[in-house]
């Protein structure tokens, strides 16, 4: 897309140059023309030889004027098409560029709530693990790791939540007869398991 563009600012530039050229070669020989006119018309050539050359060459002047002013013609056409190029691929580089000012503050917004939530998380965390003694601290840290990050897991409707599945019959009755200050561990998956009102105990 940016190529495109340079491609066009340069194709537009030499066009530009172009173009100066021939306006200044079309005025030149305008001039020239001009000057033979004068003397044409101040009757101060007498001689009818020098009278005739005069009359040839503006003859010829204007036959090359005629033929610069197609090339002129021709080249600004082309200017104009150049132009309009350029103008499309700027109007596609600014849109693009809008797009990904547009996404890139999309992310920024994105970064600052995920940074607000995980301050939040750290502030929450800081008092739980205060109350939770040392050895199931340590021991949820390696279940954690070796856990796809989710160390703990509330047992709810008789369902470990950390693996989603059901906790048979006899592991439940097990699970109710433990004593609530023991760790217990989900039989499924293994991960600290969590008894909760709703554990369906
Ligand atoms: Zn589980």
């Amino acid at each position: 897309m940016h190529a495109r563009s340079v491609q066009a600012q340069t194709k537009v530039a030499d066009l530009t140059a172009d173009q100066t050229k021939a306006d200044r070669e079309v005025a030149s020989v305008r001039a020239r023309r001009d000057r033979d006119q004068t003397r044409l018309d101040s009757g101060q050539v007498t001689n009818p030889k020098d009278l005739q050359n005069i009359q040839h060459e503006i003859v010829a002047l204007d036959r090359r004027i005629a033929s610069l002013e197609d090339d002129e013609l021709e080249v600004m056409e082309e200017l104009e098409g150049a132009q309009s190029e350029l103008a499309v691929a700027t109007d596609a580089l600014a849109s693009l560029d809008a797009r990904i000012a547009d996404e890139l503050a999309g992310l920024e917004v994105a970064t600052a709530e995920l940074d607000a939530s995980a301050e939040a998380l750290r502030a929450e965390r800081g008092p739980t693990v205060e109350r939770v003694s040392e050895p199931l601290l340590q021991l949820y840290a390696k279940v954690r790791e070796s856990h796809g990050g989710v160390g703990a897991a509330a047992l709810r409707h008789k369902r470990c939540e950390g693996c989603r599945l059901e906790i048979n019959g006899a592991d439940l009755r097990e699970i109710a007869a433990t004593p609530s200050d023991q760790v217990l561990r989900c039989p499924e998956c293994n991960r600290i398991l969590v008894r909760t009102g709703e554990s369906g105990l």
